[in-house]
Parts: structure tokens; C-alpha cells; sequence
């Protein structure tokens, strides 16, 4: 897996790439990412200390080396907990958790900008906020909307508000990948481009 890196990246020195641009994906015990969106990754520091401190086995590493007076060795590229960490079934109630349930698109009219919240009931009529009352909709479909039900405005979620699991979040997450992707990532990271033959 190396060697095709080294190849690909034959014209640059690994030396000359700066350690700052190598962080570390960070897989739980069972070799899942602890997190897809935003990606786990750990700046090389980070990385190194838990390496040192036995917390995680090394997995896969750059072609980049840094040296102390006393020992030199690659950077970790994928590091892997030693100890499984239980995630919990049920993801916290944030804002970004519920825009990654809906996609980052508003669920009137499938907008990606100006995203908001709407409660679905509004909260002058009894809405609560909460998973199954809050939706993401887009500035100017939260403003048509207004205080209305959706019976009253014509305007209902393409998904009805629901709780999501994890491992439904972790789905949804799947389908943003990140701006930087390094080779060795991609054996751990099931992006739909890669299932291409
Ligand atoms: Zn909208």
C-alpha cells in the first residue's frame, strides 16, 4: 500500500511534506472510524502521544519520518483504539446531528443554503424541540411557513422528523466525504466511489 504512495508521490520528498499535513484517522477497536463526518482525525502529535502510551496499535503511516535525538519513525496515517469505545445507541440533540440527519437540505424544498430550523408544530401551538418536532428547513421556507402546521401552510417534511440511531448518522455522514482523503484512509472509509470497479 506504501510503495503505490511512494509512487504517486515520487516527485515530492516525503521530508518536504509538513507534519502539520499529516493527520492521523482514528478507528475505533473494531476498526470502524470512530466518526465519518466530521471525518476522527487526530493531529500528529496526538497520535504519536497515544502511540507512545500504548493506546493505540498503528495501523498504517506516511511515508513522512520524524526524528528526535533518540528515535526516528514514520507517522501514523491510521491509528486504531485498543480499547473499544461503546458509542451509545442514541446521538446527542445538536444542531449539526440534526442537519446531518436531514442531509444539510431543507426538507420543504431540498435547498443545500440558509439552512435553519423549523418546528414542525410550531411551538405557539405546543411544538417541543425535539427530534421528532424539529426539521431543517431553508430561510425562505421557514418564513412561508411561518407559526402554521403543516395542514395550514401545505407544507409538509419530506421525512417526518424522527430520532435518529448512530449508526443511521454515521450513514448519513458516509455520503460527505472530506476534502482530503489519503490513500491509506480509503481500506477503512466505504465511500460510494469507491465501490467503482
Ligand atoms: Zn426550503
Amino acid at each position: 500500500m506504501l510503495d503505490g504512495i511512494a509512487a504517486r508521490e515520487s516527485w515530492v520528498s516525503p521530508q518536504a511534506v509538513s507534519p502539520e499535513a499529516c493527520p492521523a484517522l482514528v478507528l475505533n477497536a473494531d476498526f470502524q472510524p470512530l466518526s465519518y463526518f466530521p471525518l476522527s482525525l487526530w493531529h500528529w502529535q496526538d497520535a504519536l502521544k497515544a502511540v507512545f502510551l500504548g493506546r493505540v496499535m498503528v495501523v498504517s503511516e506516511y511515508e513522512r519520518i520524524v526524528r528526535s535525538p533518540s528515535f526516528a519513525m514514520r507517522l501514523p496515517s491510521v491509528i486504531a483504539l485498543k480499547e473499544y469505545v461503546e458509542q451509545g445507541r442514541w446521538p446527542a440533540f445538536t444542531r449539526f446531528n440534526l442537519f446531518l440527519r436531514d442531509r444539510f437540505r431543507c426538507q420543504y424544498c431540498g435547498a443545500h443554503e440558509d439552512l435553519t430550523f423549523d418546528h414542525v408544530v410550531p411551538r405557539a401551538l405546543g411544538g417541543r424541540t425535539t427530534w421528532t418536532n424539529v426539521t431543517t428547513a431553508c430561510a425562505p421556507c421557514n418564513l412561508r411557513k411561518g407559526g402554521r402546521t403543516p395542514q395550514a401552510a401545505g407544507m409538509f417534511p419530506r421525512i417526518k422528523p424522527y430520532r435518529p440511531t448512530r449508526r443511521e448518522l454515521q450513514d448519513a455522514g458516509r455520503a460527505f466525504p472530506p476534502n482530503y482523503l489519503h490513500e491509506s484512509w480509503r481500506d477503512y472509509l466505504y465511500w460510494d466511489t469507491e465501490l467503482e470497479p
